[in-house]
């Protein structure tokens, strides 16, 4: 079989579409070849040869060996040398290549070819002894490096020797002579090492770097790699042998790495770095400082040396002229490597380049707008989850960070404030405009003021999906949450960590994107929403079918997620509307009153507020649809906890303390995410959902007749698990709408429906579907009720189950498709055969996570609704869906 494709000099055997077989420098450098650009002659040794020389024991099929000199003459007819004479010797490069780039593989050997013979040939065709020396003394130190296995360190304490010994501080200062007498002594220290001489054949040296190559691929850094980036150890990697072009031939000569475009920024810019007189990775290599490749990045830095386009002006104007020319044909940024040799140019290689979120924004809306590619692959090429980093306030990246310790970057953003170790403490001192983090072992209900008073909010305990997490995320404040290792005394108001202690009012910065905690402030840059971003949101809204809804109830919150574009209210979460301060007490009330009567008293003083609650959010929804969701937690979240709470409570209701604390004693679950809660609180006190369902028709009407605008309220009921429950809670609902209706002497349309969020609900959709006109997938719930694994507590052992593969990602992130999936498959399948005209919604955190939208789209779910930061995501991965 084949295993030598040759490339350059008009016999380009591969191309671009070629990377598993040629790998990728292979079939980027046949590419180039093709298309007319000057890539210096080669070959590459196909990664199937890899194969195929590891499964034979390593040893190579008895074919390879003519193809190889074959391909040999290939680069000895375009060059006109022949390898090995010593007359006029062919030197070659010998680089390895795997369809992705890898580190771990072997370095590039440069110069092979060269010993004692050739080494005066070169000297004599170059007429530049010196030239030819350095080269060989660089092969000298490359080759024992990577294929004899020599420490490095033995030459570069020679050639410090060696230069100080000449009073010289740059390679480039050394003479011809000192060259000569450094290689006899690179010379001698291998085979002091090695016990035979350096070897002198470029036959067995070729070979020798051939099979360093293969060699490498089985290294442990290969193998580490490989493990950690999912790539199959069946690829193997392919060689290219390629004819050297030399960069150190004098002042005319360079070498370099571009990109065509900042790949930090994206700006429409050449970027890059080369150094004049220079060989491989000298560039990278920090031996020189390299230098600039535009006049106008140079004058940017405030840099003296000369840039490329300065010092090179007409070579630079080719080398801009095959940026472009790359950037045309592959359609996408490139990273290039290449060499001049005596002001003539020659590319090494060209491949995608990697870039920063910032950057693939920029560089796909601008390659749509310049014609390079249709919106549609605008869309594509960024990544949702990534956009995430651009609508948040981040870290500068050139700021200096004492980071003390990581936790799980719950939601992202960064933010720097006072620490503060309660949520009354972070409302008082913000209030005083103070910029506070709020720092919890963990956070609950009772918290959300101080959570929405602090600049971020950091827990010790608590995973991905805790309470403060969700909540953060959907306030939009940046959280680390579970960070371990930090310990919090109350008494003394300190955190300490790692033999670090932070005081009450000492700053700290957290960021949620990473997980990282920092001591100190860390300046922050503010992200920008209209422009590129903008744009590529427009076309993205062109694609997509899955509607994009908001887990919202406060009007911030509201005007948030319109202004990301959200298209109405998947979940408005009534109980956070109760944990104001003004409203607890009579919140408290309510649920310690002995019978209804009590409780509608303290309803009524709770009636107002909640109708205030819905006008607002009508008003600012403008006519978009808004589900509202009926109280849903457990009551004893609700409770109060210290003595002068329960004073207040029983001042307000009339009540002896005494008796509220038997009653807190009645109400405690032991299990209560499974309790009285849901629907189960509408079924025993009816009145509370009367009262919620009174303030939603009320506001409702209100807000049409002042607009005008269609308001069309969606009613849910949480936690149905049968039919029955939503039939009679339905009937509750229907009923004051009615009631409101007479009196306001007006009607209007209403949706009643439910959550699915409890297996058997989903098994019993259809029936369920005969009460409910929508179902909303409260996907956290029903992950929790599926896998039984409860979302407060997962965080210690969910690590575990993805590492050892027993789930792919944490379910509560990423939808669990073949169980929950299968759920919402039934349901909506069940649903709609009973009602074809069936809503269907997600409202849970998976809402807002690209993988779990695909699976909605492929369910043909009618939306997702996700907190107003994921908004922007959830459009992106909806078109990206569709397309
Ligand atoms: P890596 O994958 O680590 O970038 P490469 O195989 O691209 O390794 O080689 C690194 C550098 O060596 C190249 O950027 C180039 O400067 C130099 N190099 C490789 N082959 C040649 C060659 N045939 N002629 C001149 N320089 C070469
Ligand atoms: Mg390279
Ligand atoms: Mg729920």
């Amino acid at each position: 079989s084949q295993w030598v494709y040759r490339f350059g000099g008009d016999a380009s055997d591969g191309g671009k579409g070629m990377k598993e077989l040629l790998g990728g420098k292979g079939a980027n450098l046949a590419e180039m070849g093709s298309i007319g650009l000057p890539v210096p002659p080669g070959f590459t040794i196909t990664t199937a040869l890899c194969a195929a020389y590891y499964d034979r024991g390593e040893v190579y099929p008895s074919e390879l060996a003519a193809q190889v000199t074959e391909g040999l003459a290939h680069i000895e007819g375009v060059v006109g040398k022949t390898f090995g004479d010593a007359a006029d010797p062919l030197l070659v490069s010998v680089r390895s290549g795997a369809r992705v780039s890898m580190p771990g593989m072997m370095d590039t050997v440069l110069n092979l070819g060269l010993n004692d013979e050739t080494v005066l040939g070169l000297a004599k065709t170059s007429g530049d002894e010196r030239f030819a020396w350095d080269s060989y003394r660089r092969f000298i130190q490359m080759y024992s490096d990577v294929v004899l296995g020599l420490d490095h360190y033995l030459f570069e304490e020679a050639l410090e020797i060696a230069k100080e010994d000449r009073g010289v501080a740059l390679d480039t200062e050394l003479s011809a002579d000192d060259w000569k007498a450094l290689v006899a002594d690179y010379k001698a220290k291998v085979e002091a090492e090695l016990g035979r001489p350096f070897p002198q054949d470029a036959g067995e040296q070729l070979w020798g770097a051939i099979g360093a190559v293969f060699g490498s691929w089985k290294s442990e850094r290969a193998k580490v790699y490989r493990k950690l980036n999912d790539i199959p150890e069946s690829w193997g990697t392919a060689v290219n042998v390629q004819a050297m072009v030399f960069g150190n031939m004098g002042e005319t000569s360079a070498t370099g790495v571009a990109f065509t475009r900042d790949p930090s920024t994206g700006e429409h810019a050449y970027y890059g770095e080369y150094l004049i007189n220079a060989q491989g990775e000298d560039v990278v290599a920090g031996i020189r400082t390299p230098q600039y490749l535009t006049k106008a990045a140079r004058e940017r830095a405030g840099a003296k040396a000369a840039s490329m386009e300065e010092a090179m002006p007409e070579t630079y104007v080719e080398l801009a002229e095959v940026f472009d020319l790359l950037e045309r044909h592959y359609r996408d940024m490139q990273d290039i490597e290449f060499t001049v040799q005596q002001g003539k140019l020659w590319m090494l290689q060209t491949r995608s380049g990697k870039r920063t979120a910032k950057a693939a924004l920029k560089i796909s809306v601008d390659m749509a707008n310049e014609g390079l590619i249709t919106p549609e692959e605008a869309i594509l090429r960024v990544d949702p989850a990534a956009l995430d980093q651009l609508l948040h306030p981040t870290l500068d990246p050139d700021a200096p960070r004492d980071v003390i310790t990581k936790g799980l970057p719950a939601s992202p953003g960064a933010a720097s404030g006072a620490a503060v170790f309660d949520s009354d403490t972070a409302e008082r001192r913000s209030g005083l405009g103070e910029d506070v983090i709020l720092i919890r072992v963990e956070t609950s209900p009772e918290d959300i003021h101080g959570m929405h008073a602090a600049r971020g909010i950091l827990t010790a305990r608590g995973g991905m999906t805790s309470h403060a997490a969700v909540v953060a995320r959907g306030m939009g404040r940046p959280c680390v949450s579970g960070a371990g290792s930090i310990a919090i005394d109350m008494k003394t108001r300190t955190m300490r960590v790692t033999g670090r202690e932070v005081q009450e009012g000492d700053i700290v910065t957290i960021d949620g994107s990473t997980g990282e905690v920092m001591i100190g402030r860390v300046p922050t840059v503010q992200p920008e929403l209209a422009g590129d971003f903008g744009r590529l949101m427009e076309w993205a809204d062109t694609k997509r079918r899955l509607k994009v809804r908001t887990n919202a109830e406060t009007p911030n919150d509201c005007r948030t997620a319109r202004q990301f574009g959200a298209e109405g209210i998947g979940l408005c979460r009534t109980e956070h509307m109760f944990f104001d301060a003004a409203r607890i007490t009579a919140v408290r009330e309510m649920i310690l009153a002995e019978d209804e009567k009590g409780r509608r008293v303290a309803l009524a003083k709770l009636l107002p507020e909640q109708r205030r609650d819905f006008t607002e959010i009508f008003e600012i929804m403008a006519g978009l649809p808004v589900t509202i969701r009926l109280l849903d937690p457990p009551l004893h979240e609700f409770l109060p906890h210290r003595e002068e709470e329960f004073e207040e409570v029983a001042k307000s209701s009339g009540v002896g303390v005494e008796t509220l604390r038997r009653r807190t004693a009645e109400l405690h679950e032991f299990n209560p995410m499974l309790g009285h809660r849901g629907c189960r609180l509408g079924v025993t006190y009816p009145e509370i959902y009367e009262m919620q369902a009174r303030a939603i028709f009320e506001a409702a009407v209100d807000v049409a007749e002042k607009s005008g605008a269609a308001v069309v309220p969606e009613v849910m009921v949480p936690l149905v698990a049968t039919a029955r429950e939503l039939e009679l809670m339905k009937a509750v609902i229907d009923r004051t709408a009615q009631a409101v209706f007479t009196e306001r002497g007006r009607t209007l349309d209403y949706l009643v429906g439910t959550m699915i969020e409890l297996p058997r609900a989903a098994l019993r959709a259809k029936e369920i579907a005969g009460e409910a006109e929508f179902f909303s997938f409260g996907t956290n719930d029903l992950t929790q009720t599926a896998l039984g694994i409860s979302r407060d507590d997962a965080g210690r052992f969910l690590g575990d189950y993805v590492d050892k593969g027993i789930y792919a990602k944490d379910p509560f992130v990423s939808i669990d498709v073949e169980g929950v999936g299968e759920l919402i498959e039934i349901a909506a399948e069940r649903g709609r055969a009973a009602r074809p005209t069936l809503k269907l919604g997600i409202c849970g955190e998976h809402g807002g996570d690209p993988a779990s939208i695909d699976f909605c789209e492929g369910q043909r779910l009618d939306y997702v609704s996700c907190s107003p930061y994921r908004v922007p995501i959830a459009r992106l991965a909806a078109a990206q869906s569709a397309l």
